[in-house]
């Protein structure tokens, strides 16, 4: 059993290393802004107290949140473990996490705003399946076109500048303190996030020995 918080800037690869963690160990991967976006798309009751918020880069309440994440732990569907990824983003919310809840490492992907501005203003996001892609290092072949499932690819609704510059002062403003604490109480390995994806996992794997 393995159980994960994988921690970062917006666009530092986290999405993509939780995703081969997940398919290598069996993990339920829980993306809290995944679950808002299936909302949004979906047009739920819920969709429609978040949507704001999401769209102009700011946080969501933190009942909202902790009760997605109590409820998606709560199936205990994870007899491998699990992989929690944008979550907690600040510090009450790691306070409701580790009262119920513990982990085994916080996996800490670290990259420079300037990298992440590039990368995330690039991305594109597949309006079906939800493959990611990035214009400058992993275009479709066709443009806008999903290779996989041959759906519209699309740019994320907060993926604008004004949207990102509000994340990325969300994140040190509220994100980074969450890292101080998770230093203090558990297990925290640090990966530097700029180099290639399968680098990227092999220093994560190495740190964790697993
Ligand atoms: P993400 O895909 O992780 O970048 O999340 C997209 C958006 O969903 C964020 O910009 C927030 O508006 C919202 N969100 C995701 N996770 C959380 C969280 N733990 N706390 C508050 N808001 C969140």
């Amino acid at each position: 059993m393995h159980k994960f918080i994988i921690m970062g800037v917006q666009g530092c690869g986290k999405g993509t290393q939780a995703a081969r963690l997940e398919e290598a160990f069996d993990l339920v991967h829980i993306s809290v802004g995944e679950i808002f976006r299936w909302h949004i798309k979906n047009h739920t009751k819920l969709a429609a107290r978040v949507m704001r918020l999401i769209r102009d880069g700011k946080l969501v309440d933190d009942a909202v949140v902790e009760e997605i994440v109590r409820h998606r732990l709560d199936e205990h569907d994870w007899n491998y473990g699990f992989i929690l990824d944008g979550f907690p983003r600040n510090v009450a919310q790691t306070e409701f996490f580790l009262e119920s809840y513990d982990i085994d490492a916080v996996i800490h992907i670290v990259v420079s705003d300037d990298v992440v501005r590039e990368r995330v203003l690039a991305r594109r996001l597949c309006s079906e399946c939800g493959l990611d892609y990035n214009l400058i290092h992993h275009r479709p072949e066709q443009p806008d076109i999903c290779d996989v499932c041959g759906g519209k690819l699309v740019t994320r609704a907060d993926d604008t500048p004004e949207a990102l510059d509000d994340r990325l002062s969300e994140y040190h403003v509220k994100t980074e303190p969450v890292l101080e604490l998770f230093r203090r109480k558990e297990t925290v390995i640090e990966v530097d996030g700029a180099q290639d994806p399968d680098e990227v996992e092999t220093r994560i794997r190495s740190s964790l020995r697993i």
